[in-house]
């Protein structure tokens, strides 16, 4: 059955060798190595030889089976190569080939999508909302009236005295409020804007908004939540801590800290020596919040928090100039 085989592979590859067109190569293909072709009868055959041989045969087959093919391609790839270098004179078919490049998704993006998916894995549930918004959703109906001193800590983008480009995404939280009373459980990710530039800030960012509202949804609940998502994008071991704060739309506020991911603790650049590194702000529901969307305050109570993505990532990656994102430098995009 051995020298078989060996006949088999010299009369193919003869057959190969003076193949003159791809309709050739799959004659001898089928013939060799279809269903009832050669090797294949060998291979069905095997079943009576002595339990010693059969691997030894079965090994010889297959080998057999794999050269074929790949002298059957190589004579297909040498058949094109002819053609095209006859039909167009000066062209060396051998010369390597201009490699294409995949694109792939934003680091921003990928960083955005993941952290959305912490929160849908909470049961939180995407929301979005418009980038040009009025002033109502964007200040008014989280508690920062006209004359509110916050107005000033965002430089706000306007349009005309009633429209703006929304300076954070925490205008989606109304929106979600009024369409449906709770319980509600949402996450809002999209691109805000602030007139704003330097190697910490862009005038375009992105954020991620969420927002919780039950019957006896506590500051614990929010504490859980934002502990569970930290560790998740960041590592299991990372600490957190909760400092007070102050936002018009909570009451009472929070900023959250975690410790240090380049020096875990000890103090450095990045962390200003100190150790921790903000990453969000959270608090309970201001009422006045409510008030504004017709929840019932004494029936309902609700955490939110709000995130930089651009500040996620810079950390996760290790970038210290945010600028790097929106340069379109394909160098450093495909490093992610
Ligand atoms: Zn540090």
């Amino acid at each position: 059955m051995q020298e078989r085989l060996e006949e088999i592979r010299s009369q193919a590859l003869e057959a190969i060798k003076s193949a003159s067109s791809d309709k050739d190569l799959e004659n001898i293909k089928v013939r060799v190595l279809g269903r009832k072709g050669e090797v294949t009868l060998v291979l069905k055959a095997i079943g009576k030889l002595s339990a010693e041989e059969r691997p030894k045969v079965g090994l010889l087959a297959n080998r057999l089976k794999k050269d074929l093919e790949a002298a059957i391609n190589a004579r297909k790839k040498a058949l094109k190569d002819v053609h095209v270098s006859t039909f167009i004179p000066g062209l060396d078919p051998t010369l390597p080939g201009r490699q294409r490049r995949l694109g792939r998704l934003h680091p921003i993006t990928q960083v955005m999508n993941q952290i959305c998916a912490v929160f849908e894995r909470m049961g939180f549930i995407v929301v979005q909302g418009p980038e040009v918004e009025l002033d109502f959703y964007n200040f008014e109906a989280l508690n920062i009236p006209p004359d509110h001193p916050a107005r000033d800590m965002q430089d706000t983008f306007y349009i005309d005295d009633k429209v703006l480009l929304r300076t954070h995404t925490s205008p989606i939280q109304i929106r979600a409020m009024e369409r449906q009373q709770p319980p509600i459980r949402v996450i809002a990710p999209g691109k805000v804007y602030r007139c704003d530039s330097d190697i910490t800030h862009t005038p375009m960012f992105h954020q991620v908004e969420g927002l919780m509202v039950d019957r006896d949804v506590s500051f614990a609940g929010l504490k859980g939540v934002l502990t569970a998502f930290v560790q998740q994008i960041f590592d299991s071991n990372t600490l957190v801590r909760f400092r007070p704060s102050f936002f018009p739309f909570t009451e009472p506020s929070a900023e959250i800290d975690i410790q240090c991911v380049i020096c875990k603790g000890k103090g450095c650049r990045i962390c200003s020596q100190t150790g921790w590194l903000e990453v969000l702000g959270a608090g309970m529901v201001h009422p006045e919040v409510f008030r504004h969307v017709g929840y019932d305050t004494e029936e309902f109570s609700g955490f939110a928090f709000g995130l930089g993505v651009e500040r996620i990532a810079m950390l996760k990656f290790g970038i210290d100039d945010i600028r790097l994102f929106y340069d379109n430098d394909l160098r450093f995009l495909h490093q992610f």
